[in-house]
């Protein structure tokens, strides 16, 4: 066995992380498989209500103890030394991280971890530098009333995340819910229970003080999930995942009339035009359509391209899916995981018999995969790639998260904007030009949160990140997620 792999497995049965402290409790344990072999590498307590109930008290219990006296240095210092916790032990997150999600440790040493750190320090940075307004109001009488504004934590955060991108999309959430004062109870997926839990040991060490951080374990509805989003004690929710959780998420929220912050599903277009540098084009829509092996909610599901370059394009797509090497994660070699679970691997294949049944001429693969022991079990599909479907087709329409394109021809720009925003989702799109004014032009004009031109996937934390329509509510990143993070009071002195 991998020496990274020895690490993970001793990690054991994974229990809740309440009050600094871990306990094994709730209802029975549920199994935790490593994706690329679907061998059981632990188990998990699920929470239950009672169990959920407790992390609640503990985070609105430490609302009132020291951590609700801290000042914004002192938090900032602290968020550092988190950061270097995650540093320290990136090994043990690595391992922990590419065992719960199978992707190729590659990706998860290049992003998952070091940008989950990485959060930590912006966020420190950012609670430094938050201005307030200040407003001078002349009265009536000749007098003068000064207005400000006092950021105040919004309280209890309940953080429901995917299994995507595990650490890092978690941490994009109590990172900035701390250095704003709040304290979290942790949902993470059931499918990537251990980086959260590995975190309380590092959050300890740091000197966060209990209660701040905690972690509950189990799935959805009617389990630890559920229970955490209408627990009458949390301030906001903060959830990243499917839209139709999203929905049954606000439902549950709505009851205590709390705020929610959703990044949500995709169904991303990438528009590249004839004058774009190919080279480029064609290592970008590589990296959004099969990095993590499609599992990313910014990745591209359609791709545009204008009519000059249609077949060259589809041919070095092709060849690029046919470079993808599946295999043990843990090899440097291997840039192609497997889906998360043998469910979502089933969800995906009935999208590759629909693609056929709908009539796709499959331009490459689209089958399972089969790969010999220790992987035969693993859930492993080949990628994808599709043309010659309508719009309105099934592939065309649903966010399928596998390593899947549709690629479509097209002649002018206005027809290709109209058919990017023909879409219920609004998060991410990609745009392929060396045309400066065009990309401008096509940029203003697309229906999402994120706009890229000639890349993918590039971030500045400072920057909004968030879907429109169907793809989410509220911004993260920068400045934007103190709108959730914060309430926002008005002090008005009348002098
Ligand atoms: P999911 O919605 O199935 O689950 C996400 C989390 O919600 C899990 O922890 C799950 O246990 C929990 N959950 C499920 N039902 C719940 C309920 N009724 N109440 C409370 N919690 C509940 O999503 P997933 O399959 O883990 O992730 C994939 C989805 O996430 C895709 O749609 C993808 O596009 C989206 N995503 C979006 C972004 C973004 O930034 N917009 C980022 C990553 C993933």
């Amino acid at each position: 066995m991998n020496k990274l792999d020895a690490r993970a497995v001793k990690t054991g049965p994974i229990g809740q992380f309440i009050n600094g402290r871990y306990v094994q409790a709730g209802r029975a344990t549920f199994e935790n498989r490593h994706p690329a072999t679907n061998a059981v590498i632990g188990v998990v307590h699920e929470a239950d209500a009672n169990v959920v109930d407790q992390a609640v008290a503990a985070a609105r219990a430490a609302l009132k103890g020291p951590w609700g006296k801290t000042t914004p240095q002192e938090r900032a210092a602290i968020l550092r030394k988190v950061a270097a916790g995650i540093t320290a032990r990136f090994d043990e997150f690595l391992a922990a991280e590419v065992m719960d999600t199978g992707k190729p440790v590659t990706t998860a040493s290049h992003v998952d971890i070091p940008r989950g750190a990485a959060n930590f320090n912006f966020f420190a940075d950012q609670i430094l530098t938050v201005a307030g307004e200040v407003f001078n109001t002349p009265t009536p009488d000749g007098r003068t009333a000064i207005n400000y504004s006092v950021r105040k934590p919004r309280g209890v955060i309940a953080v429901v995340c995917p299994w995507n991108l595990p650490l890092l999309l978690m941490t994009w959430k109590v990172a900035p819910a701390l250095a704003c004062g709040n304290t979290v109870v942790v949902k993470p997926s059931e499918e990537t229970p251990a980086t959260a839990t590995l975190l309380g040991e590092v959050m300890n060490e740091a000197g966060v003080p209990p209660g701040v951080y905690n972690v509950v374990h189990g799935f959805g509805p009617q389990s630890a999930g559920e229970y955490l989003v209408s627990h009458p004690d949390v301030d906001g929710v903060t959830f990243t995942g499917e839209t139709r959780t999203g929905a049954a998420i606000m439902k549950a929220a709505a009851e205590f009339v709390r705020p929610v912050s959703f990044e949500l599903g995709g169904k991303n277009a990438a528009l590249v035009f004839a004058d774009a540098n190919m080279d480029a084009a064609i290592e970008g829509t590589m990296r959004s359509v099969f990095a993590n092996c499609g599992q990313v909610c910014l990745g591209t599901e359609r791709v545009y391209v204008q009519r000059p370059i249609y077949d060259e394009f589809v041919a070095r797509l092709k060849k690029g899916a046919a470079g993808l090497v599946s295999g043990d994660p843990f090899a440097k070699t291997t840039t192609l995981g497997p889906l998360i679970s043998a469910e979502h691997k089933q969800k995906v294949l009935s999208f590759y018999d629909k693609a056929r049944s709908e009539g796709a001429e499959i331009a490459y693969g689209g089958g399972s995969q089969n790969l010999p022991a220790p992987y035969a079990d693993g859930h492993w599909v080949q990628p994808a790639i599709w043309t010659g479907l309508p719009e309105t087709s099934t592939i065309m329409r649903d966010e399928i998260f596998g390593p899947c394109c549709h690629i479509t021809p097209f002649d002018d720009e206005d027809a290709v904007i109209a058919l990017a925003n023909d879409s219920p989702y609004g998060l991410a799109t990609a745009i392929w030009t060396q045309d400066v004014a065009r990309a401008h032009r096509v940029a203003a004009q697309i229906e999402v949160g994120i706009a890229w031109v000639n890349s993918w996937f590039l971030r500045d934390l400072r920057t909004a990140f968030g879907g429109s329509k169907r793809s989410g509510i509220g911004r993260e990143g920068g400045v934007h997620g103190l709108e959730f993070y914060t309430d926002l009071r008005n002090v008005c002195v009348l002098l």
